[in-house]
């Protein structure tokens, strides 16, 4: 008796989030217990989403080293008629450049249009705005990726890779005279961030009212396999620091991305899922814009963190990787 109200509960929880969710997609009865299905059964999965929105790092390569098995699985989701797209919010490639990584890990046939980097998410919310009909500029503290998308748009730029080396005058007396046409400042991950270019954000948000835009506001980033390395939120909480004012930001958990798709491709967003490795960014993005979320363990989030009392952030499944979607997993066989 117990046992079946557990049940009962348990999908009235699920389709109160418009899912229908079969008994055999539990991986086991004692996950009726637990907070989040595990998926098993992929095939309701697969009947209810049309479009597939993909994290990157830890969700289709860890590094530069790409997940066994995905470009197999990209072909299946494909050949079943899915639509799928690559969200990241790293902002140091353009989609051109992302496309190279792809093309590099054997994944030559994802195109460009199918990519969405935070250096893009920058752009397309300045075209949005029409910031180039204001003949301002922007100033860049970041990579290349979103020098590349402001050429792509005809908007222009100073600083980023150019204010690499550069030092204010700090002598007596001295100052940095900023340009004043600067109309928005971009702030994403930055490996060489240095006070000038934090001094010249200052200037430009303080006495010249400029838009202050972050790519995103991940603490920690993966620079290498060895260690967690500050993430973009360092340098936003800079520039945080000496205006007082809250970015835009246009990366994961902000809902631009996920507008501009539904612009663009007329989507239904209750027939997407969004996978991805991080609670923070990825499972809230898909929790907050009307998304199904689906986090997989491949990446950062390990099950015991995920399933903890203290998580508050509950994708409505999880998977080992995403080559479960075709892995029809005996409920027993998992612990
Ligand atoms: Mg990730």
């Amino acid at each position: 008796m117990r046992f079946s109200r557990i049940i009962t509960a348990t999908l009235s929880v699920a389709s109160s989030r418009a899912f229908t969710i079969p008994r055999n997609s539990f991986s086991s009865s004692t996950r009726l217990f637990q907070s989040v299905p595990k998926l098993t059964d992929p095939s309701f999965l697969m009947d209810q989403v049309d479009v597939f929105i993909f994290d990157c790092d830890g969700v289709i390569w860890r590094g530069d080293s790409l997940i066994d098995g995905i470009p197999d699985t990209l072909e299946k989701l494909r050949a079943a008629g899915k639509r799928l797209f690559f969200v990241t919010n790293n902002s140091t490639k353009s989609r051109k450049g992302y496309k190279k990584k792809f093309d590099s890990l054997g994944l030559s046939n994802v195109p460009a249009e199918e990519i969405f980097s935070s250096s893009f998410a920058a752009a397309a919310y300045l075209e949005k705005t029409q910031f180039a009909a204001t003949n301002k500029k922007v100033y860049v503290i970041g990579e290349m990726g979103i020098c590349e998308e402001l050429d792509l748009i005809g908007v222009p730029y100073l600083g980023g890779p150019a204010d690499k080396d550069s030092v204010a005058d700090m002598g007596p007396g001295g100052m940095l005279h900023v340009d004043e046409s600067v109309g928005a400042v971009v702030v994403g991950f930055d490996r060489h961030i240095n006070y000038y270019k934090i001094q010249y954000a200052q200037l430009c948000i303080n006495e010249l009212g400029a838009e202050f835009i972050a790519t995103n506001l991940d603490a920690v980033t993966h620079l290498t396999d060895a260690q967690e390395w500050a993430g973009n939120g360092s340098m936003v909480g800079a520039i945080k620091g000496c205006t007082g004012q809250e970015p835009t930001v246009v990366g994961k958990p902000s809902p631009l991305m996920i507008d501009y798709m539904e612009q663009k491709f007329g989507f239904d967003r209750s027939r997407i899922c969004m996978v991805g490795d991080r609670l923070d960014t990825d499972v809230l993005f898909g929790k907050d814009n009307g998304l199904k979320s689906l986090l997989v363990l491949s990446g950062v989030t390990s099950e015991e963190k995920l399933l903890s009392p203290e998580n508050k952030i509950k994708p409505d499944f999880y998977a080992e990787t995403i080559n479960d979607f075709f892995s029809q997993v005996p409920a027993e066989s998992k612990t």
